[in-house]
């Protein structure tokens, strides 16, 4: 018998839902908009216990990876680095994988906008799984049609959050030589109704043709929004400017169960892991970063492969693993609450403008505003690249690397 947890545990992978033989779960949503498994036909149970045992967080056996070195690295292609989050390591494995005839599956848009895991095949366009959106993805049939493909003797690629890769290995109960999984450093997943609000409430009336919460416009590290309409109009805000953008990086729309997660930290639950090198410049001052640079770590053998396989195609050099650790807490704890989450739930709830709640619930301080201002104005003029070594020594001085986090 199905034994649901509360919000506080479960993750949301639907692994439950997609095992059961009979049919007997199904997806709902709560008032936040996030997925949980109901039970909507308990006479059918068989009593498997598939639904019990499928579930990462009950079993949560992670199987011990060796993790020795990490890298950090970016594509050398610039084409695929702008259309990529980071350093566009996904994209140059995605493609290699392809040419080896891998099926491909990651989050999608689908044509309105919701995010969804999708496969995609080795002779098809990979570009769409690139880069990095902000709302949890619903992973719909595609733990069912991953067995399908390997055991057709098909090989796949398997891109997700750590908790829906550890989700996957555990809804094929066997281990497959055809299956390479990646997965994301991740401080936590996003409600999708607050970005189907952001969408048709900030934009109403628009028809967006393509969208990147990831645009690398100004910067890597001063991403934006960038949606294109199909009237041929375009919005471009930074993360500072957004309203969908700020919140997100307040963490007002954190899934609950994201403050208890079990996949932080090491060992990985995948064979390779990414993420966002913020810090590559205070440990590697000369490095060039506007474009993006991505953490990459190995977690076994087949990861060590992989990035053995795109060497060619990369610029990538070796980290301190002992440094990494240190610099960014995301990769090790769980992220904290954000005190103004529940009132910034119940603004969407009575609809509030979006513009309103990021001003309410994620307002900048007078010191942030000024810096933006400052830091907008030599971008702008064109004096940005110029000034960058000033504003770094600036910044150290202010606010010390060794006090920061
Ligand atoms: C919700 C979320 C939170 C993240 N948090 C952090 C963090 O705190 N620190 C950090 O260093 N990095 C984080 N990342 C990872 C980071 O944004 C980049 O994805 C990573 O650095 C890889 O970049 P890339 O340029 O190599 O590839 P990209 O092209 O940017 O990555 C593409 C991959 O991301 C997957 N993906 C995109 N959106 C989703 C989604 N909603 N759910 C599941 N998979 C998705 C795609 O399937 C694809 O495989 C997060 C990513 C997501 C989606």
């Amino acid at each position: 018998m199905f034994e649901p947890l509360g919000d506080k545990e479960c993750c949301g992978c639907q692994a439950c839902v997609e095992v059961c033989p009979k049919k007997c779960l199904q997806i709902g949503t709560d008032e936040e908009g996030f997925a949980y498994p109901i039970i909507v036909d308990e006479k059918n149970c068989i009593q498997c216990n598939l639904c019990n045992r499928v579930c990462p967080i009950k079993k949560n056996k992670i199987i011990p990876q060796l993790f020795r070195k990490a890298y950090y690295g970016y594509s050398t292609d610039e084409g695929d680095l702008l259309k990529s989050s980071s350093g566009g390591l996904f994209a140059v494995i995605a493609k290699e994988y392809q040419k080896k005839g891998y099926y491909i599956c990651g989050a999608t848009y689908t044509n309105d906008f919701k995010v969804q895991h999708q496969f995609v095949a080795p002779d098809e366009n990979v570009e769409k799984i690139f880069s990095s959106k902000y709302a949890q993805s619903d992973v719909a049939n595609t733990f069912a049609e991953t067995k399908r493909l390997l055991n057709q003797h098909k090989n796949v690629l398997y891109s997700g959050l750590p908790c829906q890769i550890a989700a996957l290995k555990l809804y094929l109960q066997s281990t497959y030589d055809g299956l390479i999984t990646i997965d994301l450093l991740c401080y936590g997943v996003q409600s999708p109704k607050v970005w189907d609000y952001y969408l048709n409430s900030y934009h109403k009336g628009k028809q967006p043709k393509s969208i990147s919460m990831r645009s690398k416009h100004y910067s890597w590290k001063r991403y934006a929004m960038e949606i294109e309409f199909s009237d041929g109009t375009k919005y471009i805000k930074s993360k500072n400017s957004d309203p969908y953008l700020r919140c997100y990086s307040k963490g007002l729309f954190v899934r609950p169960s994201c403050y208890n997660c079990h996949f932080k930290g090491f060992p990985r639950v995948s064979d390779l892991t990414l993420g966002d090198f913020w810090e590559v410049n205070e440990l590697y001052p000369n490095i060039q970063s506007d474009k993006g640079v991505s953490i990459i770590i190995p977690n076994n053998e087949r990861g060590e492969d992989i990035l053995k396989n795109i060497e060619s195609s990369i610029w990538y050099d070796e980290i301190d693993v002992k440094r990494l650790k240190e610099m960014n807490i995301q990769y090790l704890k769980p992220c904290n609450e954000n005190p103004n989450r529940r009132a910034f739930f119940v603004g969407v709830s009575k609809q509030e403008r979006f513009e309103i709640l990021a001003k309410k619930y994620a307002q900048n301080s007078r010191i942030k505003q000024v810096t933006y201002g400052v830091k907008k104005f030599l971008y702008r003029s064109g004096l940005w690249e110029n000034m960058k070594p000033f504003w770094n020594l600036c910044k150290n001085i202010v606010s010390p690397k060794s006090k920061r986090r």
